[in-house]
């Protein structure tokens, strides 16, 4: 049986939390940045993993209550779900993203702008207001759904890792035509190659560790290619 989840360090600042959710099969993520204005989430897995965001507040030495901003990818339940602990945030998602009845979620966010210290570009790829956040002080880029693992075991480095494999299994997906809509999946990659980010924090499953614009770029012209 897997482990129900894993609380890693992905640098100084920032944590993973990766929820194993047997109902859907997959790794599901969250995130918490401390800044000096409070602690950041971003993402928050399903309404029934709240004690797992609990547990993983209590062992980093924080309470939900600490949370200052929500920062939401997009408005699917694995991600918005556990937005109710966070009673003390701003919560913000893209105004294109259909949010849950009675949520505290404020539909704020453009196609580009800013938030204290990231930077956000809608992506519009997995859903219609699917954003990027990218942490300019770590150069670490959140990509949700966008770019994720949905259902793929951690890399064998860990769940935070260069992640050879996990990179490898993206480029034979993608070389399979497991992308949809290629032209708009493809505008979405070259929007987060142009952060040049360290660190690539995704949705579901493992975090990635160096190289990234190598990744990218990989995956920009595979997609290139086959277009
Ligand atoms: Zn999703
Ligand atoms: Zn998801």
């Amino acid at each position: 049986m897997k482990v129900e989840y894993q609380l890693e360090k992905v640098n100084d600042h920032i944590d993973v939390l990766a929820v194993w959710d047997a109902e859907w099969n997959t790794y599901t993520n969250a995130y918490f940045i401390k800044e000096e204005a409070g602690l950041t989430v971003v993402d928050s897995c399903k309404e029934g993993h709240l004690v797992f965001l609990q547990h993983a507040l209590h062992k980093i030495g924080k309470t939900a209550d600490d949370v200052k901003l929500m920062l939401i990818t997009h408005g699917h339940e694995d991600h918005v779900g556990g937005e109710t602990l966070f009673t003390k945030a701003r919560k913000v998602i893209h105004a294109d993203e259909t949010l849950p009845t009675g949520s505290s979620i404020s539909g704020e966010l453009v196609d580009r702008g800013t938030i204290g210290d990231y930077d956000y570009t809608r992506v519009g790829y997995h859903s219609p207001g699917s954003v990027v956040f990218f942490h300019r002080p770590t150069r670490t880029l959140f990509t949700g759904d966008f770019l994720c693992f949905f259902g793929d075991p951690l890399s064998d480095g860990g769940l935070v890792s260069k992640g050879d494999d996990l990179r490898q299994a993206w480029v034979e997906y993608l070389q399979g035509g497991g992308v949809a809509d290629l032209p708009v999946f493809l505008d979405g990659l070259r929007i987060m190659k142009e952060y040049d980010a360290d660190v690539l924090c995704t949705g579901h499953g493992g975090v990635l560790v160096g190289e990234i614009d190598v990744f990218l770029q990989e995956l920009i012209e595979i997609g290139e290619k086959s277009q």
